[in-house]
């Protein structure tokens, strides 16, 4: 177990981050490694070991952490987040990021509207003693030809009433009527039951303009694709969600296109928070992994470890363990507990620590010599799984342009 460099962790998160940890290492770690290798039709076959696993995090409540202890979760702190996702990060980052998902349309809608009583006994309270895995969750906002531009929230553009999804939803009298695809990119997309779904409302406003909907997927006129094949993260199965004239009760739409803009930076900043904490637990992943072999492998007579180069790499990906883990519980911190949560740290973490988790699995590939190139070893699973971040949940660049407009708009200068 690495050596915590916050002294204010209480014992109980201690216990937690052990606890996780262990099953990360027996459970997650190992399905993730096997699942990079295996069909990816037939991982997600009912009774696979990908279903394996969804069902032991659920029975370990990961789906709760969210949901407050009066509606029977566990209401989870911000640090506990951290943990959590750091430590299932670091067992196989697609698993994680399957679970990260799963909770979105819950949590977010009760977040979004939490006064509809209706719909929480409808969506969130089964979900939360739903142990078996059957409700699962995804967030429907990418489309074939809106990938940065549907994300930038916050800046002039996402009100140019030129470009708006594709995907509309129009009222017709009680019920919205959803058209449209939203892209491969959907995570969970193949296997989810229920979507938190952006679609456009008023065109004329532009991308802001939008409205976000809860919609259980087993409703007529919904279709999917098929599990799409990637470079990496191969073990969060993602595809495209088709609607054709799918209609939903009126108060299915939670957020309407006067706050529109306000969530989508809301859900990016929590979402962003995700992946900075996941990926920290790559970039230590990689870390870890390197610094094993290079105690082991003799090259020289001696081990690698003693080679003054691989030290001084070793040294580098330590600090951006550590600088990853800093900046990103800070981040979850601060925009776990501000309202509204402050788009810039949670785009600054994210961008930093999947940079860290790409450049360290990348060291520990180089480090690693031939037997890094080689699937029986882990290290290039592990790229490629970080590669993916760079894109995942907005590219880095575009996430910067997202950042840099949020401190152009609140840095005050003395
Ligand atoms: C593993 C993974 C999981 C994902 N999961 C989900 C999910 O669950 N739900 C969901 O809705 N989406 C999901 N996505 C989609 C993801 O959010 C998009 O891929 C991302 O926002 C980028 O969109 P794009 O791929 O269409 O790239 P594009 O927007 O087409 O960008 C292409 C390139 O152009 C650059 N670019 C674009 N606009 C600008 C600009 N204004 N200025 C400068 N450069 C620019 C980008 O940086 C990039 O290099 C996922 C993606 C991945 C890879």
């Amino acid at each position: 177990m690495y050596l915590e460099l916050n002294m204010r962790l209480t014992d109980e998160q201690e216990d937690l981050k052990e606890s996780v940890h262990k099953f990360s290492q027996e459970v997650i770690r190992p399905a993730g490694e096997k699942l990079d290798q295996m069909d990816l039709d037939e991982m997600i076959q009912e009774g696979s070991l990908w279903w394996e696993c969804k069902k032991k995090m659920r029975e370990l409540g990961f789906h709760t952490t969210f949901i407050p202890e009066s509606l029977g979760g566990t209401g989870m702190g911000p640090v506990e987040h951290h943990i959590i996702w750091e430590e299932l990060g670091w067992g196989s980052v697609g698993l994680a990021l399957s679970q990260d998902v799963d909770v979105y349309p819950a949590s977010w809608l009760l977040r979004m509207n939490p006064g509809n009583q209706r719909l929480i006994d409808e969506f969130v309270k089964p979900y939360v003693n739903d142990l078996d895995a059957g409700m699962i969750g995804c967030w429907g906002l990418t489309e074939a030809d809106h990938g940065s531009d549907i994300l930038m929230a916050g800046t002039p553009q996402f009100r140019e009433p030129k470009i708006s999804q594709s995907m509309k939803a129009r009222l017709d009298e009680d019920e919205w009527v959803i058209d449209g695809t939203k892209s491969a990119w959907i995570s969970n997309g193949p296997v989810a039951t229920h979507a938190l779904l952006f679609v456009s409302i008023d065109a004329s406003k532009g991308m802001a303009g939008g409205g976000i909907a809860v919609v259980p997927l087993d409703l007529p006129g919904v279709s999917r694709g098929r599990v799409l094949r990637k470079l990496g993260q191969l073990d969060l199965p993602q595809g495209e969600l088709y609607f054709d004239n799918v209609r939903i009760p009126r108060d299915y739409m939670i957020v309407g296109p006067d706050r529109y803009e306000f969530w989508v930076e809301q859900v990016l900043s929590v979402a962003n928070c995700g992946m900075s904490s996941l990926f920290t637990g790559v970039a230590r992943a990689a870390f870890e992994l390197a610094l094993g072999y290079a105690k082991e492998r003799v090259q020289g007579g001696r081990p690698l470890a003693e080679h003054q180069l691989i030290q001084k790499k070793l040294f580098d990906m330590f600090v951006k363990v550590e600088t990853a883990r800093a900046y990103s519980r800070a981040a979850v911190e601060y925009c776990f507990t501000a309202i509204p949560a402050p788009v810039q740290y949670a785009v600054g973490a994210k961008v930093y620590c999947t940079q860290a988790a790409f450049e360290n699995a990348h060291e520990a590939l180089q480090i690693y010599g031939g037997y890094g190139l080689s699937k029986e070893y882990p290290v290039e699973k592990i790229l490629r799984d970080a590669r993916a971040a760079l894109i995942e949940d907005g590219c880095s660049e575009v996430l910067s342009l997202i950042g840099a407009s949020a401190i152009l708009r609140s840095y005050l200068l003395y």
